[in-house]
């Protein structure tokens, strides 16, 4: 153990100095949510691939309806559906002088067609008003036949959607570096790609220690407690980007834990712990880990104070053949939700190769019934609500590092630096944005 303290940026630093982004792997659209591309990918195809309609309708000839209007309509002979999915008109054919062919919203231009009137536009066919035009448009395949009287002109590619008018063969679709989210899931799959080249999920294995705790569903006896850690920080892990595994509780016997990390390992490529890290017996983790030395490398688990509230008692290292990263955060229910924020979180989009790797903060005024106190040379985080349309941050519960229920109220944390004593209401503060 150190005997210093270290400082929160210091820690960080040492844990994000550590972790490399993982090798990169081929991956379905879908399992490729929420990760870092790490290819330029290209179109291959022009968006759309043809020339298409954009409205329901008949595509024409520009010369044919020009000067239509309602008194004096020009009258088409109706040569056949288009319907989308299909190449064109039945037989290949075009549409000529005099003529029309019935369109649907997204099915190819046919040949000898240059425009397309909305059926709006139009009688349907029926010899009736517009209203009736359209009921009729939908009747397949009868109303395809006979006359259109079309009751406006319009002008070459009118409600044509170009070929390549989106994207064109050659262009970038998406750059190496993107997050693929929905929009982009989309475009890949638009573009007729199944697969992508990204950088993994992180697979998180989350073991909380403690002969105290109780699995939820269980029977509480006399002096045990629910293992609430094991599935907040599973949790966590997974709205971090991470593959989470929750191992749950382990006994405080070190054998035990050395064992079940060892078995966990296949599986992680990052281990967090929760509880026996501070200075007492019992100290599972410390006793479990500190003796414990990386067998070819620098390695070992480092256990160390940091200069904050809650959360000081922590440890980091790596372990195993692969030497997987082990941060081992305390066992208060608040502080390894606060420890797993400023330091798990970090490492997980790290290893994801995102860019942003922090929460965002904003600043907010203090408000507040009295004054803050806080912990000379320790950056204290207190649990706060976030009001953005006032800017103030107002602090839920006390200090206690054992309070859930206040956390659970919480939408922010309230950040007062290591060398603020007291925080006044309307103080001006930095505030970590939890969601
Ligand atoms: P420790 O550092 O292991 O002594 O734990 C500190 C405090 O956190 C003790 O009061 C523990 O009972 C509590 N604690 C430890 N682990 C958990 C857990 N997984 N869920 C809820 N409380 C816990
Ligand atoms: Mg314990």
């Amino acid at each position: 153990m150190s005997s210093t303290m270290w400082s929160v940026d210091e820690h960080l630093d040492d844990i994000l100095g550590a972790v490399r982004p993982l090798e990169p792997i081929e991956l379905q659209l879908h399992d490729a949510q929420g990760c870092v591309l790490v290819e330029d990918v290209f179109v291959e195809i022009a968006l759309p691939p043809f020339d298409n309609s954009s409205m329901d309708g008949y595509a024409v000839r520009v010369a044919d309806v020009e000067g239509a209007d309602e008194e004096f309509p020009a009258v088409l002979t109706v040569i056949g559906d288009v319907a989308a999915g299909s190449g064109g008109l039945p037989g290949g054919r075009s549409v000529g002088p005099g003529e029309a062919a019935r369109v649907m919203t997204g099915a190819p231009l046919p040949a000898g067609a240059e425009a397309v009137v909305p059926v709006e536009w139009t009688d349907g066919g029926t010899g009736g008003g517009p209203a009736e035009a359209m009921r009729a448009h939908g009747d397949a395949p009868e109303g395809a036949g006979g006359e259109v009287r079309v009751h406006r002109s319009v002008e070459a590619r009118a409600h044509v959607r170009d070929r390549g008018s989106d994207v064109k063969p050659g262009e970038l679709a998406l750059p190496a570096g993107s997050v693929i989210g929905p929009p982009q899931i989309g475009l890949l799959a638009a573009i007729g790609r199944a697969t992508v080249k990204v950088r993994p999920r992180p697979r998180v294995v989350v073991i909380s220690t403690g002969a105290e705790l109780a699995q939820p569903g269980e029977e509480l006896t006399g002096g045990r407690i629910y293992d609430s850690n094991s599935f907040a920080l599973t949790a966590a892990a997974r709205d971090a980007g991470a593959i989470a595994y929750r191992v749950g509780a382990v006994t405080d016997d070190p054998d035990t834990l050395r064992a079940t990390i060892e078995d966990q390992l296949i599986r992680a490529d990052i281990v967090v712990t929760t509880g026996g890290v501070s200075v007492g017996a019992y100290d599972v983790v410390k006793e479990a880990l500190s003796s414990v030395d990386d067998a070819d490398g620098p390695g070992g688990v480092d256990f160390r104070r940091i200069a904050m509230q809650p959360g000081k008692p922590q440890g980091f290292g790596s372990i195993g053949p692969d030497h997987t990263p082990l941060l081992a955060l305390p066992g208060n229910p608040v502080s390894a939700y606060v420890s797993f924020e400023l330091f798990v979180r970090p490492a997980i989009r790290a290893l994801m190769g995102l860019a942003d790797l922090r929460r965002p903060t904003v600043r907010a005024t203090l408000k507040a019934d009295e004054a803050l106190s806080s912990p000379a040379g320790r950056r204290q985080f207190l649990r706060g609500t976030y009001d953005a349309e006032a800017g103030t941050v107002s602090p839920v519960g006390g200090a206690g590092s054992h309070l859930v229920a206040a956390l659970a109220r919480a939408d922010a944390l309230i950040v007062l630096p290591e060398d603020v004593t007291s925080a006044e209401p309307g103080t001006d503060t930095e505030v970590v944005l939890l969601r």
